[in-house]
């Protein structure tokens, strides 16, 4: 049985590819220091024989006993506000945290992908994005901790690449959505929905003329997958190219979930990127790969998932008891 290790298991993407690992027949290693993530989000899959947790911070030194085949890491706040609560994390777990994986890869003969962003082209001068583009970044606004620990943690691993010869994959993640996605995180489609759901008039920031392309979160997983097990080493956008700018995707939530409240304006947050749109030539090319799932099926799928969650999860709470879940 082939091992894997997944960082940030309990987060959004992070488990959804436990459990896609899970049903490829894999032994699922999945670590989290739940400052972001959700024990419910894996809850289901605690009581596996071929899964483990451990509660840890990558940052730190990582021990995993036993051998290791893949390591994935995806453990990183990844929200606007999450950076603005805890920034100096944010900058850990994407440099010293990428380092210990990359060691432990090394030690083990691990094959690493690293889970980068398309914020590493920060506000970008060139539409749509393409992996050749370097980006515009501003290192110290309030996304520079993010935007450059990613971009720190793409250099470490093409450095462990061409340096140590270790086997890495690095995929460029656009805005992803789908069940799961916290709902006070403060990123555009569970503050709608939520706003919606408790009968709040929806938040646009700026005149809503910024655009951004979402991709269904099964989607994104394929393509994670079928890099991992590709030979391509360079960076690979994963993302949906149907762009849309933000006031429509306010007036798609409105439709969807029929509420009668109405958008109102808020200002733009500095740094707030105008335009984002992957060009996915690429992983077309080197992975077959394109995105199967329409917005309009996706984002019932989605609706429904909040719908379900109980009152009190729609008015905050997030569930952190880790004690429950220990073996
Ligand atoms: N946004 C908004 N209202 C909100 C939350 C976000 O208009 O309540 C905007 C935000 O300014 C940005 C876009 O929606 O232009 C996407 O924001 P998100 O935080 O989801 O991700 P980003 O792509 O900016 O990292």
């Amino acid at each position: 049985m082939k091992r894997v290790l997944v960082t940030g298991a309990a987060g959004f993407l992070g488990s959804h590819l436990c459990d896609r690992f899970i049903k490829e027949g894999f032994y699922v290693i999945g670590m989290d220091n739940l400052i972001t993530g959700n024990m419910e989000n894996i809850e289901h899959l605690m009581p596996l024989e071929n899964f483990e947790f451990y509660h840890q911070d990558v940052s730190k030194y990582v021990h995993i006993p036993g051998n290791l085949d893949y390591i994935l890491h995806f453990a990183s706040p990844a929200s606007p506000i999450d950076y603005l609560k805890i920034p100096i994390q944010t900058l850990k777990v994407g440099s010293l945290g990428t380092h210990n994986l990359l060691g432990l890869a090394r030690a083990k003969n691990a094959r690493m992908l690293i889970a980068s962003t398309s914020e590493v082209y920060g506000d970008p001068l060139v539409h749509p994005q393409t992996e050749e583009y370097y980006g515009n970044v501003n290192p110290i606004g309030p996304r520079g901790v993010y935007d450059e620990a990613k971009r720190f943690q793409e250099a470490m691993t093409m450095a462990y690449h061409t340096f140590h010869g270790l086997e890495t994959r690095i995929v460029r993640i656009f805005n992803t959505y789908g069940p799961r996605m916290r709902l006070n995180d403060g990123r555009v489609l569970p503050a709608f929905i939520g706003q919606a759901l408790r009968g709040e008039d929806l938040t646009v920031f700026g005149d809503g003329s910024q655009t951004r392309s979402f991709c269904y979160v099964d989607d994104q997983v394929e393509g994670i997958f079928r890099l991992l097990m590709s030979d391509y080493p360079y960076p690979v956008n994963i993302g949906n190219p149907d762009e849309i700018t933000i006031a429509q995707f306010a007036e798609e939530i409105i439709s969807l979930t029929g509420t009668s409240q109405k958008v109102i304006y808020k200002p733009l947050p500095k740094d707030d990127p105008m335009q984002r749109k992957p060009d996915i030539t690429k992983a077309r090319e080197i992975l077959g790969w394109e995105p199967k799932v329409g917005r309009s099926e996706g984002l019932k799928i989605t609706y429904d998932y909040f719908k379900s969650l109980s009152i009190e999860k729609l008015h905050k709470k997030e569930h952190k008891d880790f004690a429950k879940y220990i073996k």
